[in-house]
């Protein structure tokens, strides 16, 4: 008899395990305390994903399939994964061998809790292994996304040419991705499931599960099963990824999703598989350019064959020392507006207020207002990374960590990033139109009505100038600051010190 784990996150129904219906086979998903516990959740986040479990447990169950699916409730629950699987499996196998197996996870805490309890098999989600990054770059520095990238495109016959060769004649089509936004353009509407979850709500209320952020429990709008993922993927290439590519690094009053997919979700539950997104990508663009423009078909591709991989492979390579990586020593407590939305910075409080709503944030909404302040405020990554994991209905640690660790606070000292994402407020007033509606004056560089992120900018570079002069991606800053007159230097950084003493009422 064969007892098969199934993790919260691989709620793949094409897996090879459930080819064929077996009678020996008994396939066991839990509801596990532990997991709801070990990190503040968004609401959102733990409905969708205990959602998920439920329907998955479902399909199972309508295939034929053996299913044993243990919610809170459930009077057998130990609250770990590992002590519920020893529990059941206790309880199957009086009188006849039983062997455990799993999908390999994608958490390093997940992995090390499972190990030596069964057969870990592959999770068949990826496009590469644990170990292909760190076997790529062997005996490099760095890891540069760019050239893992291109391999990927030829390992994988992405965007080539009959000659093999990227088409469009360019590999990386980003200088053509970065339009601020447009107020008239229009934005395609939402798409939207409907799923009634009060009833788990009310199992996470029982059991005291700690979280935060919106609930909308009684119209829950994210995919949980595959065919719901699939039709938000077909609302995405019909509707958004047209103008993908053009508004990718948008920021735009009243718009929660501009262009994005939104999949990440459906992608990282394993609902979808990134090949068949990549190919239902390339396949629009190769049957109609003219409405899918090669630039938003790439930039889209890069996204999943590129970043996500790579992302993943960083984490494997790294861990678990990155968990403790923070290149510029920052302790900075979060504010509580991180926790409320309840600040003066116009961007801040729509990404923050968003995230809090919708348990979502785009990618340059992310990197570019709340990873850019915090970096430049100096929040303490550990703090920012619980914050991160949180609240986004996506985040998982093999990818939410390189990503705000690596990418956005360059706390790895630049594994991921070759130099900090940082700017100041002119970048977020050139993407978009939020300084339009901001307590603060984007020009102004000191005084009360200056924009915080100016003269935090500077603080930033100050501060760091030994672990950043040397860095030949942002010698220029120095030599721009060096020219300043010394009293304006010195008014912006009395100003920054200001702003980070009274950083709650900013
Ligand atoms: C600080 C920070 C934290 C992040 N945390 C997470 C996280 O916990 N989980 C997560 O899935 N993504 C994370 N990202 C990456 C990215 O912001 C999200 O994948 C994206 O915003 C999800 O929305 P979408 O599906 O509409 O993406 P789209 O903009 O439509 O992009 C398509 C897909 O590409 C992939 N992708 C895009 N950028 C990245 C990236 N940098 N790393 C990995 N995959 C990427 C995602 O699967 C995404 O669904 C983070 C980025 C930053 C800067």
């Amino acid at each position: 008899m064969i007892l098969r784990l199934i993790l919260g996150d691989q709620l793949n129904p094409l897996h090879s395990w459930f080819r064929e219906v077996r009678e020996d086979v008994v396939y066991a998903l839990f509801e596990s305390g532990e997991e709801l516990r070990y990190a503040p959740h968004h609401r959102q986040k733990m409905l969708a994903f205990l959602h998920g479990i439920q329907q998955f447990a479902h399909h199972l169950r309508q295939s034929g399939h053996r299913v044993e699916y243990w919610t809170l409730d459930d009077p057998r629950q130990q609250g770990s994964l590992r002590a519920n699987l020893e529990a059941l499996k206790h309880e199957l196998s009086s009188g006849t061998d039983l062997e455990i197996e799993y999908q390999e996870p994608d958490e390093y805490r997940v992995d090390q809790a499972l190990q030596g309890i069964g057969t870990c098999v592959p999770s068949e989600h990826f496009l590469t292994e644990r170990g292909t990054l760190a076997t790529h770059f062997a005996g490099k520095k760095t890891y540069l996304m760019e050239s893992f990238y291109r391999a990927m495109r030829v390992r994988h016959g992405v965007l080539l040419d009959a000659s093999g060769q990227p088409e469009g004649g360019t590999w990386n089509f980003d200088s053509d991705n970065r339009a601020s936004w447009d107020p008239k353009q229009h934005v395609p509407a939402e798409w939207r499931a409907h799923h009634d979850v009060r009833e788990i709500d009310a199992r996470l209320d029982r059991h005291e599960i700690p979280r935060w952020g919106d609930a909308l429990a009684d119209d829950f709008p994210w995919p949980c099963d595959r065919s719901e993922s699939l039709a938000l993927l077909n609302h995405f290439i019909q509707f958004g990824l047209p103008l993908f590519g053009r508004y990718q690094d948008a920021l735009a009053e009243g718009q929660d999703f501009l262009f994005h997919s939104r999949i990440s979700f459906a992608l990282n539950t394993k609902m979808l598989h990134p090949r068949e997104v990549i190919e239902a990508a390339e396949t629009a663009w190769r049957h109609d350019p003219e409405t899918y423009p090669l630039p938003a078909v790439e930039g889209f591709i890069r996204q999943i064959l590129g970043w996500r991989e790579y992302v993943r492979g960083i984490y494997w390579a790294q861990m678990p020392e990155y968990a403790e990586l923070n290149y510029f020593n920052h302790q900075r407590p979060l504010p509580d507006w991180m926790y409320t939305g309840k600040t003066q910075m116009r961007c801040m409080q729509v990404a923050v207020g968003q995230s809090l709503r919708a348990a979502y944030a785009h990618h340059i909404q992310r990197l570019m207002v709340v990873g850019n302040f915090a970096l430049l405020a100096g929040f303490d990554p550990r703090e920012l990374d619980a914050w991160y994991l949180g609240i986004y209905i996506d985040a998982l640690e093999w990818v939410e960590m390189p990503n705000t660790r690596g990418m956005s606070q360059y706390a790895d000292g630049g594994i991921v990033g070759t130099n900090p994402y940082v700017s100041s407020g002119a970048y977020i007033h050139k993407q978009g139109n939020h300084c339009a509606n901001c307590a603060y004056s984007v020009t102004e560089k000191v005084g009360a009505r200056a924009c915080p992120f100016n003269a935090l900018y500077w603080h930033f570079y100050a501060r760091n100038r030994p672990l950043l002069e040397r860095n030949p991606r942002v010698g220029m800053v120095y030599r721009t600051w060096d020219k300043m007159k010394p009293d304006h230097r010195e008014a912006l950084l009395e100003h920054a010190e200001f702003n980070l003493l009274n950083i709650n009422k900013l």
